[in-house]
């Protein structure tokens, strides 16, 4: 009963995914550029994409096949897109 989760199935069913992915894909920092991948996922005056994701799978989504309101979409589809980011350069995040 239980459908196994794979990125390709759950961009399957919300598109919005890839286009999330594709963005964070497309982030290119010039060189010598201070580029900070936590202040895009996370900040409002970022790009927000924690939270637009948010939107799109996990238990915060509203409506839609029960497999994108699962936290283990919401885990699989986090890792993916987080990581498609450009690396933190410069911002400080690093010496934390
Ligand atoms: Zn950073």
């Amino acid at each position: 009963m239980e459908e196994e989760i794979s990125w390709a199935k759950l961009v399957e069913h919300e598109p919005k995914l890839k286009d999330l992915y594709e963005e964070a894909r497309s982030i290119k920092p010039e060189p010598g550029e201070v580029y900070c991948a936590n202040f895009t996922w996370y900040s409002p005056e970022g790009r927000n994409m924690k939270k637009r994701m948010m939107k799109l799978v996990g238990i915060m989504r509203s409506g839609g096949p029960g497999i994108l309101r699962t936290s283990e979409a919401y885990d699989l589809a986090y890792k993916k897109i987080y990581n498609a980011l450009p690396a933190c350069r410069g911002c400080g995040c690093l010496d934390l």
